[in-house]
């Protein structure tokens, strides 16, 4: 009988154990994808992104002589379904570690299980389980250093080739059309603005690989830090979807290595990062919503979304041009610099002593790479709520951080076109990105900050102290 591979953030053909595994059975495979209930609440640029990738992993597909059957509505309804009118014996798919995804997948394996279907699950998403990490105590890592000795010298298994072809059935099931769910309606500032920035599917995605091993690694180690060079892979708008696995960018990584490529070791470092990220939060499922340290919940954040420097924030216009460079590049771009994001999440959660929640929950909306477990453990750390954080009176200065890794201001004047005589094209963009009724212009005088950054810090210390924990 048929097997149906139910594909989610593993829209890839090579490097994938649990489709290598269903080809080599000789049954039928039955590719398929749900737009069920944590696509539903997916934010508006990932669920859009998500789309463009499962269209063109579609396409490659159908280069195989396959099909993606697509389908939408609750995860085991639709597999039941499914399972019903093909007659397969078999629902398997490639694990993920965040709690909204597990609590699904423990969902449908139950259900699915009861009706004596074989539903099984397979690694792929990440090179170290969570579970397969361990102190010398049996517990798991909390601080990355000691997480990162842990696995760096860890056999990481070859990559898999993809499947020269996929088994196909007898004859298929029905299937929704693609345009017909309208991934992207809820992008409001339209597809067209994001559109140039995407690098969607796989071979995009080994491309993109490819180049940066050859042309940049060499030098990540210090180019990765200046926001206005292209010095990091962009890799992650790929790795969240699963075009790309982690463990072909780590075997790229330490071939780069062996070849005395300086920047690798430091690119294999931050690959652990994402690693860590799932390390975390399979432990501690609470790190994608609640705060990590339980104690920083009687801090006194601001927890409403409608005052005026959260909207000064979202809207990039804060006043203070690196935050507001790097929150116009996520809006045009659908993703930000990592010195970016770690300046804006500060700026947020101490300057202006907002919940780390608000900022987490826009970057959701707003980031092609969204990804569950590195934004939110992005945000604790930028807080000081997460483990290994960067503690909370380690408040970043976004001026000093400009001098340090924006000198010249090119990332500046790319972004924020308010009193530049000619502005460059990308900073005009994020004007036909914005909403009519955010009601800014080019023309507009340059923002005042909504909170100075020498008043901000103060106000966040002096909070910090007299904090009842
Ligand atoms: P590279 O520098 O080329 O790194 C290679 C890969 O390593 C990345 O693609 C990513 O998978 C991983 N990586 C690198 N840095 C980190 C990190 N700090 N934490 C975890 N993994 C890392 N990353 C996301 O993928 N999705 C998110 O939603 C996300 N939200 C973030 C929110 C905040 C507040 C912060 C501070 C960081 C966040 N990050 C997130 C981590 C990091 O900023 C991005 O992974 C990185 O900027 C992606 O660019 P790149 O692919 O060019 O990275």
């Amino acid at each position: 009988s048929p097997i149906i591979f139910w594909f989610r953030r593993d829209l890839r053909l090579g490097d994938h154990p649990g489709l290598t595994e269903a080809v080599k059975s000789g049954r039928p495979v039955i590719p398929v994808f749900l737009h069920d209930e944590v696509v539903e609440v997916t934010g508006a640029a990932p669920r859009w992104r998500l789309g463009l990738g499962v269209g063109a992993f579609a396409e490659t597909l159908s280069d195989k002589g396959s099909r993606l059957v697509l389908r939408r509505g609750k995860a085991l309804e639709e597999l039941r379904a499914l399972v019903k009118e093909t007659g397969a014996g078999a629902v398997w798919w490639s694990r993920l570690y965040d709690p909204d995804a597990r609590q699904r997948d423990e969902r449908v394996k139950a259900g699915l299980k009861d009706d004596g279907i074989d539903a099984r699950s397979f690694e792929g998403h990440l090179m170290f389980e969570p579970w397969t990490v361990e102190t010398g105590q049996g517990e798991f890592y909390k601080v990355y250093t000691p997480y990162w000795k842990a696995v760096r010298g860890r056999d990481v298994a070859p990559t898999l080739s993809a499947p020269k072809e996929l088994p196909a059935p007898d004859s298929w099931p029905k299937s929704d059309k693609l345009e017909d769910w309208k991934m992207g309606a809820a992008m409001q500032r339209g597809a067209a603005v994001v559109e140039p920035y995407v690098c969607v599917g796989e071979d995009a995605a080994s491309h993109r690989l490819g180049s940066f091993i050859a042309n940049r690694v060499a030098d990540y180690g210090e180019a990765r830090d200046v926001p206005s060079v292209e010095g990091t892979s962009r890799l992650s708008e790929n790795l969240t979807y699963g075009e790309i696995s982690p463990r072909a960018c780590w075997h790229a990584g330490v071939r780069a290595r062996e070849e005395g490529k300086q920047g690798a070791e430091t690119f294999l470092k931050e690959l652990c990062w994402r690693e860590f990220a799932y390390h975390l939060v399979h432990h501690t499922p609470r790190l994608t919503s609640d705060n990590w340290r339980e104690e920083w919940s009687a801090f006194p954040w601001n927890e409403d979304e409608r005052k005026a420097e959260v909207k000064a924030w979202k809207q990039g216009r804060t006043g203070i041009d690196f935050v507001d460079a790097a929150m116009r590049e996520m809006f045009v771009t659908g993703t930000m610099h990592n010195r970016g994001r770690m300046i804006v999440a500060s700026y947020l959660t101490k300057h202006l002593m907002c919940h780390w929640r608000i900022g987490k929950e826009w970057f959701e909306d707003c980031l092609i790479d969204w990804d569950p477990a590195n934004n939110a453990l992005g945000w604790q750390w930028s807080a000081g709520s997460g483990p290994d954080a960067t503690p909370y009176f380690r408040v970043f200065n976004p001026e000093t951080q400009a001098e340090r890794f924006d000198k010249d201001g090119d990332y500046r004047k790319a972004w924020v076109a308010e009193g530049q005589s000619s502005p460059p094209k990308t900073a005009l963009a994020y004007f036909d990105a914005i909403p009519k009724s955010w009601g800014m212009s080019p023309d507009d005088p340059e923002p005042e900050p909504v909170v100075g950054v020498k008043e901000g810090r103060e106000r966040a210390l002096d909070a910090y102290q007299n904090r009842d924990f």
